[in-house]
């Protein structure tokens, strides 16, 4: 919406995170508002660690719509909210806060979007094998949705944080009843569970801006994997997406979750399916003015 468009009846979302500043998230929702001409406006705030209860009582003082919340506050927001829905409590953290008529409700939209992202590709995860590259708050997200929905999972995560991978299988495997191995990730465990498995998911941040020539995986790898899922967006086109591609895998990028998660929340918000395609475009082009 234009600025000169803000009255009194303008219902003002936003997103919460410490750093702040390169998120495409106003872009993206701005554009979707304008789309659909709703009265909404979204806005990002850099809070501080240490301030998010102040933050939480200040949607409810200002009678925010809703919010986004990104890191570091996915986790420490969950006690200061009403409700959490129960997939958010089982993951363990909270990306979208909705207000409905002073009740906060926390939900996890991370792991809805890449479910929807993946679906929206023609790749489905019941009983497929999927390997899933990092133990991070992403990847948990991920693999909470995943085992949800059938699949079975290798975790593999560096040496260093290892003890993370177990947990999180460990805990999949208790509340799911499926396989769910952890590995370190490293050139010899990626061999063992690459070839034969349906789907590789990178959750780490390798490849990620300005470390674009990394990737997690050797290209030879590649060549026996189906479908490969980068949630890198920055940039999105990885270098692990072009060897996979070039492998003949089909590939899907970080944006396509990214756009996904975010529709999801802005449905909650507004109760209107969410432009997605207006979306894409917009986190693209502010993607692209990063370079
Ligand atoms: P995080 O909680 O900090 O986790 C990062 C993960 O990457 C950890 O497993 C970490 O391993 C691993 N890692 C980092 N550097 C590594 C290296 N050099 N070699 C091997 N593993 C390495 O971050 P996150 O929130 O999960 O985000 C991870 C990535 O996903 C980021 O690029 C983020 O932008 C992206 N992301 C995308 C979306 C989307 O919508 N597309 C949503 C959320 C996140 P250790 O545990 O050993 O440190």
């Amino acid at each position: 919406m234009s600025i000169t468009a803000i009255s009194g009846r303008t219902r003002v979302c936003g997103v919460i995170g410490d750093p702040i500043a390169h998120t495409m998230s106003p872009l993206m929702h701005n554009a979707a508002f304008s789309e659909l001409g709703i009265d909404y406006i979204y806005l990002p705030f850099r809070v501080a660690r240490e301030e998010i209860g102040g933050a939480i009582a200040g949607v409810r003082s200002l009678n925010l719509a809703g919010l986004n919340v990104t890191i570091p506050h996915k986790i420490s927001v969950m006690p200061f909210l009403d409700e959490i829905d129960p997939l958010a409590r089982e993951i363990g953290a909270v990306n979208t806060v909705v207000n409905d008529k002073g009740v906060l409700r926390g939900y996890n939209t991370d792991a809805s979007g890449f479910l929807q992202a993946m679906l929206d590709k023609g790749v489905r995860p019941e009983n497929k094998k999927v390997v899933v590259l990092g133990a991070g708050g992403a990847a948990r997200a991920i693999c909470y949705i995943l085992a949800e929905n059938g699949a079975s999972l290798s975790i593999l995560n560096r040496a260093l944080e290892i003890e993370w991978a177990r947990n999180l299988a460990a805990e999949i495997s208790g509340a799911f009843d499926i396989d769910t191995v952890a590995l370190e990730l490293n050139s010899d465990n990626l061999a063992k569970v690459i070839p034969g498995s349906d789907i590789l998911v990178n959750a780490t941040s390798v490849g990620m801006s300005p470390n674009t020539r990394g990737t997690p995986v050797p290209a030879e790898l590649l060549e026996s994997v189906p479908a490969v899922f980068d949630i890198v967006y920055n940039p999105v086109q990885t270098r692990l997406r072009s060897e996979a591609e070039q492998a003949g895998a089909l590939t899907i990028s970080g944006l396509d979750m990214l756009v996904c998660q975010g529709g999801l929340s802005f449905e909650k918000w507004t109760g209107q399916r969410a432009p997605l395609e207006i979306m894409k475009k917009e986190a693209l082009k502010g993607l692209e003015s990063e370079k």
